[in-house]
């Protein structure tokens, strides 16, 4: 077993100082000398440990934490069976190159990955390290596999921060501010946004048969619940209206559910709420624990059209993160936490509703299961309100709870709390929410 490992976090909320502490400030002021100010943070407490619904910071101020580190920690920080498996794997070995001598875990993870992704039909997947590189390998794949160079992303969308992926990403600032020029042949096409009454499949169609082109399309590239672009859920039907109108027209239907995966909805992926079967699937995020890694998962005969040695990379499925992986896979099953995120968001949702009942700033409360976004508009009830929502944010953190913020206009406060995170814990941060909510 495992010697050495620091006790688990007491589950408490703690503020032994203002948020940032002395320490953490220090520890800022050497950050700025050392990092550039293009790696931006959203709150500046210095980590000394965390699980499973606090961070710990260097001052001992104890948060709670409705960030899961962007949810790649759905499973919890340091969870028992991912330290262990971390542990057990490094000692054994810490790589080979999957390309140049394999390993067992790399096979398990893949195995998992084409049975827990929507459909039944026979899959294949392979392993990268970042959710911006299996999206540059959905793409990779998808246009290998058809011959055409079109691939069409959305309004609202994010891919990832590399040149190919802050392409596809919808929003100009700050992701590509200045980083162009871009790649070639990507196409932008309106997504659905009940709440702004933008994208209706008709629109998005519209779009994609007059200024594209069906037959030049190699995949559409979607997020099932755009994450960064504030929480978007889609108009029920809209993604099973994109994904026939695909089909018809031999267009690969690639999901990214980098954010949206591995439980984070309720269900393993987003997809399988409206039963929408992808061709391609992009993982990340929480599939390691914390650890890097992400899939590409996809048909079969798509996946098995490339050449030999044409997909892959030197730290792809590096087994430390594999075996990490196959202990995430163990904790949800074995914790019930796919369950689990529909009973967080049974709990998020009506209570912050509420909210918009009472605050006229609070425009929507959407989301599914522990993924949930609050966006704010001004009295007008429909224009981005950025700096009610800072207001939010700000007093959220002074009070001790990690919330995100997110959306195109930078006015939604996005919640994704860790699955495993304690009743107790959740109560209390919605509590402080509301509170914050309605005094900004
Ligand atoms: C975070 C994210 C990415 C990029 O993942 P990285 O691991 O940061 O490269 C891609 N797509 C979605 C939907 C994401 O949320």
């Amino acid at each position: 077993m495992v010697s050495g490992v620091p006790e688990q976090v007491p589950q408490q909320r703690r503020l032994l100082t203002e948020i940032p502490g002395p320490r953490s400030r220090e520890l800022w002021a050497r950050r700025e000398r050392a990092i550039p100010k293009g790696v931006s943070t959203t709150l500046p407490v210095f980590v000394i440990r965390a699980g499973p619904g606090i961070l710990e910071d260097v001052d001992g101020n104890r948060l709670i934490d409705f960030g899961s580190g962007i949810s790649t920690t759905n499973a919890g920080n340091s969870a028992p069976l991912v330290v262990e498996a971390i542990w057990e794997q490094s000692a054994l070995f810490t790589h080979t190159c999957f390309q140049v001598t394999p390993y067992a875990g790399y096979v398990e993870v893949c195995e998992h990955l084409n049975e827990l992704t929507p459909g039944d039909h026979e899959k294949r997947s392979f392993l990268v390290n970042s959710g911006a590189e299996a999206i540059e390998n959905v793409v990779k794949v998808a246009r290998y596999a058809t011959g055409r160079p079109g691939i069409v992303a959305f309004d609202h969308g994010f891919h990832g921060r590399t040149l190919l992926t802050m392409t596809l990403t919808g929003k100009e600032m700050p992701y590509k501010h200045g980083f162009g020029p871009f790649a070639p042949e990507v196409h932008r096409a309106p997504y659905s946004y009940p709440f702004r009454g933008t994208g209706r499949l008709a629109d998005t169609i519209a779009v994609l048969e007059t200024s594209v082109g069906a037959e030049s399309i190699a995949a559409v590239l979607v997020e099932p619940i755009a994450g960064e672009g504030g929480v978007v859920v889609p108009e029920a039907g809209w993604l099973t209206g994109l994904a026939s109108w695909c089909r018809e027209r031999g267009i690969l239907f690639v999901a990214d559910e980098v954010q949206t995966g591995f439980g984070r909805t309720g269900d393993w992926f987003a997809c399988e709420h409206e039963g929408v079967v992808p061709d391609l699937v992009a993982t990340a995020k929480s599939l390691g624990g914390g650890l890097p890694i992400g899939g590409v998962t996809g048909r079969a005969e798509v996946m098995d059209s490339v050449h030999p040695g044409g997909l892959g990379g030197t730290f792809g499925g590096n087994p430390v993160s594999c075996a990490a992986t196959l202990a995430v896979i163990r904790t949800i099953e074995t914790e019930g936490l796919i369950e689990r995120a529909r009973v967080i968001g049974e709990a998020m949702l009506p209570r912050l509703r509420k909210l918009s009942a009472t605050v006229p700033a609070v425009g929507e409360v959407r989301g599914r299961g522990a993924m949930v976004g609050i966006e704010f508009v001004r009295d007008d009830g429909i224009t981005p309100d950025r700096e009610i929502t800072g207001r939010v944010l700000h007093r959220c953190h002074q009070a001790g709870l990690l919330v995100l913020t997110a959306g195109t206009y930078g006015n939604v406060i996005r919640l994704l709390p860790p699955l495993v995170i304690s009743d107790e814990l959740l109560e209390e941060g919605l509590a402080i929410l509301e509170q914050a909510v309605t005094a900004a």
